[in-house]
């Protein structure tokens, strides 16, 4: 089985950029759904976020030490860039690579091509560098992402509507496949064949709605692709649901629902428009 360590860039109290959007915030986000779209498709993903350090050196170093702590195939650090100033133009996507690696140059061209084609960013591309701790020290191929520039509305905007995909994007090229939704139908019916009834699959549904409207989890695309599968699934939702059920349902969702189920919630406050 293919394992990957996934680490977000920086660390909890260690900052990254900070734009219109936060680097660490998002870089996190990230790491979270590519996790699992790998782990749902066949690999194994281990997932790291520096919580610790205080200094930039000690958060370079834990993270770097984690990962070569790993029986893993790869290590990937996923990073937001920055530059000077606010801009409203397009900058885009990158990915670094080890210099003299003709693994992670290969991976790191696929990666920025695919992020590029799926988040609709202008594809900067791979471009070696020398002067990293995670490139230089991490052993397993490593690649550095630069989803896209925190200072650029352009790049910011593409990023916020096309997160789902641009996830996808990055574990196709990991995984070396596509990732297909015939999957999440087939999900979908498992979870119709195991026994759920309709209105357990509503409840968790609802139930994860309430936890975005409260604040308990920034991942839209939960909540969104919640809302499609409820169209999907033909279950009684309130029509002010119906807007969002265009979303691509993901298997992440329907796992979701299902670690729901398992301790079913009780419903609070259901959502008002
Ligand atoms: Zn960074």
């Amino acid at each position: 089985m293919l394992k990957i360590v996934i680490s977000a860039g920086h660390g909890k109290f260690v900052s990254g950029a900070i734009g219109i959007i936060n680097e660490v915030t998002e870089a996190r986000r990230v790491v979270k759904r590519v996790s699992e779209l790998l782990n749902n498709n066949g690999a194994k993903a281990i997932e790291f976020y520096e919580d610790i350090a205080k200094t930039q050196k000690d958060n370079v170093n834990n993270i770097i030490n984690f990962h070569n702590r790993q029986d893993r195939d790869l290590d990937v650090s996923v990073h937001f860039n920055s530059s000077a100033g606010t801009t409203t133009a397009p900058i885009g996507v990158e990915v670094l690579y080890k210099s003299l690696n003709p693994y992670s140059f290969q991976m790191a061209q696929r990666l920025s091509t695919s992020i590029s084609f799926y988040g609709e960013l202008k594809n900067r591309g791979a471009k070696p560098r020398a002067d990293l701790g995670f490139l230089n020290s991490c052993t397993k191929n490593p690649v550095l992402i630069e989803v896209c520039f925190v200072n650029s509305t352009s790049d910011v905007n593409a990023y916020n509507k096309n997160f789902e995909q641009i996830c996808k994007g990055i574990a196709e090229v990991l995984l070396d496949k596509e990732i297909s939704e015939r999957e999440d139908e087939d999900m979908l019916n498992d979870l119709i064949a195991s026994g759920y009834t309709e209105n357990e699959i509503k409840s968790a549904l609802i139930d994860l709605m309430n936890v975005r409207r409260n604040g308990g989890d920034p991942n839209h695309w939960t909540i969104d692709g919640a809302k499609y599968l409820a169209g999907r699934a033909n279950l009684d939702i309130p029509n002010d649901y119906a807007e969002y059920a265009k979303q691509p349902i993901t298997r992440g969702i329907l796992g979701a629902i299902i670690r729901k189920m398992e301790t079913p919630p009780p419903l609070e406050n259901p959502p008002n428009n």
